[in-house]
């Protein structure tokens, strides 16, 4: 069942909540604060009752009513992006699977597939699924799962999702659609089974909120999806879902700002010499790159401050390796320890540049065609 959405994302998002409160019309839904309900008293409007709050509650039905229509499926929400990767698996795994993901998939994924369900007896292959000839050859018949980031996270490289749905020999196809949101990819469309989000980051994109979310267009996965959110119990709370959806409401203004901040950085990034690697998909605000002094170069920005996350409306910068290259052991490590990420923010790109500017100059790097005119060590190395 492929929800179709005749309005575009914009007018989807905006005008998507108003219609709960009967009583008094208000064009914000309220927050249910409630455990239960009053069985006696039904909706009159024949919509759905609600008993419990962890099984249901208008705000979580709400958020995934609207988070269904832009993944163009239905959406279970968690309590945070983990818990819903991990529903995920949970939807499809057995003590005999077999799952492909990439070597450079997010450290919190690598982490529980590596160190949590390979103790329930679930196998892996770690590749690199940027080449879809070696996913082919990795996916065999045991192979209950594939997993997919698109952009990768921090590498942010490309992975051609419509090519491995091509060839996944009846496995299920998850994607993890957290960095290029439905703005710029509905994996859904692309063939993928389930759609994957840390709501944490550009969905609610005010770093104020952790939570995730699977999204499907198969009645039997969603199904199971809710018995998981239900049996398991990590679900949001109502705030937790309010806050969710009011960022919501701004995604589409949000990721063009990402996106051009981005394209001004990664503009900036390629004229400065030392700098290598810069990668940028070409839309969403994630741009890395390798910088000799990578740490240093950390601690001489201020418009991006030194924190782990990404997504929200304020500029980061992360050093995985130092940041959260503890976490896991040598598989986490599939880039350069000088790998660099800056999450862009909806600043005025201007200023993001002569953040950067200014820090690469504190630590001795230089924009190309300055180099004459202020000699550094390295211009006449
Ligand atoms: C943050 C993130 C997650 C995990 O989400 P949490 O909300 O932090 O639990 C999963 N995948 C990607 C790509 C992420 O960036």
């Amino acid at each position: 069942m492929q929800a179709k959405e005749p309005q575009s994302l914009a007018t989807t998002v905006a005008q998507w909540d108003g219609h709960r409160d009967h009583d008094y019309g208000s064009v914000v839904n309220p927050i249910y604060l409630t455990t239960t309900y009053d069985q006696s008293r039904q909706p009159a409007d024949g919509a759905r009752p609600f008993d419990y709050s962890r099984t249901s509650n208008p705000n979580r039905v709400d958020l995934e009513d609207i988070l269904g229509r832009l993944e163009g499926g239905m959406a279970c929400l968690y309590s945070s992006g983990m818990a819903a990767v991990h529903a995920a698996f949970q939807a499809v795994c057995t003590n005999a699977s077999h799952v492909v993901l990439p070597h450079d998939a997010y450290s919190g994924t690598l982490r529980l597939v590596l160190e949590e369900l390979a103790r329930f007896g679930v196998t892996h292959s770690l590749i690199d699924m940027s080449d879809v000839a070696l996913v082919e050859r990795e996916v065999t018949n045991a192979t209950t799962l594939i997993w997919v980031e698109h952009p990768t996270n921090p590498g942010l490289r490309s992975v051609d999702v419509r090519s491995i749905a091509g060839i996944k020999k009846g496995a299920v196809l998850a994607v993890d659609n957290t960095i290029a949101t439905p703005v710029y990819q509905r994996p859904l469309e692309l063939g993928a089974d389930l759609v994957v989000h840390s709501t944490s980051k550009y969905l609610s994109g005010h770093s104020d909120v952790i939570g995730g979310c699977v999204v499907t267009s198969s009645s039997e996965l969603n199904a199971r999806l809710h018995v998981i959110q239900n049996s398991f119990g990590s679900v949001p709370s109502p705030v937790d879902c309010f806050l969710t959806g009011r960022g919501l409401k701004t995604l589409h203004l949000r990721m063009s700002a990402h996106t051009r901040s981005a394209a001004a950085v990664t503009a900036f990034l390629e004229s400065v010499e030392g700098i290598s690697d810069v990668n940028w998909p070409g839309f969403s605000g994630m741009v890395s790159f390798r910088c000799p002094s990578a740490d240093a170069l950390a601690d001489a920005l201020t418009l991006f401050r030194s924190a782990t996350s990404l997504g929200g409306v304020e500029s980061l910068v992360k050093v995985p390796w130092s940041m959260s290259g503890n976490m896991m052991g040598a598989a986490f490590k599939a880039y350069p320890a000088d790998t660099v990420r800056l999450s862009c923010g909806i600043e005025d790109p201007d200023d993001l540049v002569r953040d950067l500017d200014r820090a690469f100059n504190l630590i001795g790097l230089t924009k190309r065609h300055r180099t004459a005119a202020r000699p550094t060590p390295e211009a006449h190395s």
